[in-house]
Order: structure tokens, then sequence, then C-alpha cells
């Protein structure tokens, strides 16, 4: 079966593959910091998530570094100058703060020449009309997509409530069509296998966003990792809930594949936990074995 990856929209687009840059915008987390909670999501490990006891670096300092990251990976065949990044801001809530200290770090990502979009994670409820406006401004002034992902996870209400994600699916509803009136590209984060969920759950969700009008930019589906430290490892260890074998995994993801609309890029079909980390499941540490199985099966489908 067909589906559009990450690495032939980049190169449809931009002309050659580009490599995503993990950036710092120093912003923090309102089910963190203690306005909407304090505990996070269940799933999400404080330190997976990112490490603020370091302090943030000038945005130029950090892609330097990036790129010594990124490049060691990159055949020597691409010359440096020709190269092609994506500024991503992952870690956190990357449009929860002064729209104006943020407005300075994200023109700082999006001057730089071999930066081709901007790329922010964030929540829905995290998108004030001020900082759209920033956003809108900063994308006309440098000419360059911004990319927003929000960690929507599932449609579900009991189990939104259940990982403790903070926000009804009527304010994810409302985040998104406000993004895409302001000619935003939307990229919603799903995980696969959270607690309560049958796998028709987790259908239901992917074929709500497929349904979407107007359309999806892009979906990252990610695997649930029960994560050291975290409080769904503490609910696992009370209470096991049952977990994907690779096989299950990869039939879902077909399945939910073949749902999406063909122009919705997908960026992530597994997505890797810090190996340190990882309680379960064991066998998605296996990153090579996991991305060739799905690989096949997509083919074979
Ligand atoms: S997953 Fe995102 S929204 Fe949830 S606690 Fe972690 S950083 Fe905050």
């Amino acid at each position: 079966m067909q589906y559009l990856t990450f690495n032939d929209a980049m190169r449809a687009r931009f002309g050659t593959k580009v490599y995503r840059l993990s950036l710092q915008s120093g912003c923090t987390c309102p089910n963190r910091d203690g306005t909407i909670g304090t505990g996070g999501c269940t799933f999400c490990s404080e330190g997976g998530s990112g490490d603020f006891a370091a302090p943030l670096l000038p945005i130029d300092e950090q892609i330097a570094a990036a790129r010594k990251r990124v490049d060691a990976k990159i055949s020597p065949s691409i010359a440096p100058a020709d190269r092609r990044y994506i500024a991503y801001f992952q870690s956190y809530t990357n449009t929860y703060g002064d729209s104006e200290r943020l407005r300075s770090i994200y023109s700082d990502a999006l001057a730089h020449p071999q930066i081709v979009a901007l790329d922010l994670g964030t929540r829905p409820d995290c998108l004030p009309p001020e900082m759209i406006a920033m956003l809108r401004e900063i994308r006309t002034k440098y000419g360059k997509p911004i990319w927003i992902e929000l960690g929507l996870q599932t449609i579900h209400e009991k189990t939104a409530d259940r990982i403790h994600r903070g926000y009804p699916l009527k304010v994810f509803e409302d985040a998104y069509r406000r993004l895409k009136s302001e000619g935003f590209e939307v990229i919603v984060h799903v995980i696969l296998g959270l607690p309560g969920e049958a796998r028709e759950d987790m259908l239901e969700t992917v074929r709500y966003l497929s349904l979407l009008t107007p359309a999806l930019d892009g979906i990252k589906l990610q695997l649930l990792h029960i994560l050291k430290g975290t409080e769904l490892a503490r609910e696992y260890e009370a209470d096991p809930f049952p977990l994907f074998t690779l096989d299950s995994y990869c039939d879902l993801v077909v399945d939910c594949l073949k749902l999406l609309p063909p122009q919705t890029v997908v960026h992530r079909l597994t997505g890797d936990g810090p190996k340190r980390l990882l309680i379960e499941p064991q066998w998605s540490a296996e990153k090579k074995r996991v991305l060739n199985t799905l690989s096949r099966r997509i083919r074979e489908a």
C-alpha cells in the first residue's frame, strides 16, 4: 500500500532530504507548572521531554551543536552547504510563554539560511491570538512555513481524563480551525495503545483525523511507551494493562494508514522512547527490527 512518507514529502517540497534539528525554546508546560496540573500527562517523562536544568543557549549555538550531531549521520556526498534542516522545538509547550521572547528565538531560527521550516510542538490550549499573530508575522517576514504539532493523542474524553491530558476535544477542534484558517500546517500526534482503549477506539481517533476539513497536513503515530518514573509506569505496575506485540502493532498501523487522506504526511510510524527509561514494550527498543517489520508489512498490505 502507498502512503506519503516524510522523506518523500520533503524531497518533493524542498528538492532534497531534510533533517530535523532538535532545539529548545525554554518554555515549560502548563500541565506541569501548576496552571493546569503539576504531574503532566501520565506517559510523559520529565527528563525525556527535555532538561531545562541546563542554561538555554542562543539559537545559533543550539543550531551548531544540533547540526554536529545530525551531520555525523549524513553522507559526505552531500556538501555541508547543500544540507537543509527543520528547526524543531519538540520538548514541552513551545507556544506557552511570552510571545515577544519567543518571537526573538523563532526569528533567529528562521533567519538561518539552511533552515527551511519551523516546527513547534505544543498544546491546543496554548495558542492565544497574540501568539498566532506573532507566528503569522514571522512566517511572512522570513517566507518560510511554520508547522504546529498538536499532542492530541486520542479523541476519547475518557482516555484523555485517564492520562491527565488536561483539555477536552473541543479545545483541539477550535485550535485546529484557527490554525488552518491562518494558513498554518498542522501535524497531530496520536498515541496507539493508551490504557483502556481497544483497537477500534484508536482507529476511531485516526478516522476522525482523516475526516477533518481542511485536511490534516501531517500525523505522527506513536506507540505507547511505558517509561520509568512516570505516572503511567506506576499505574502499569499496580494494574498491568494489555500492550501491543510487534505483530499486532504493525497490523494496526497498516489499518491506520489505510484511513488517511493521500496528502497527509506520515511523519512517524512508531517513535522511540529513551532506551534507558523504557519499561515496556521491550521489543520497541530494537528500532531497526521494528522499522524493517513495519516497512515489510506496509509493502505487503
Ligand atoms: S506530554 Fe506535553 S503536554 Fe503532556 S505533560 Fe508532557 S510536555 Fe506537557
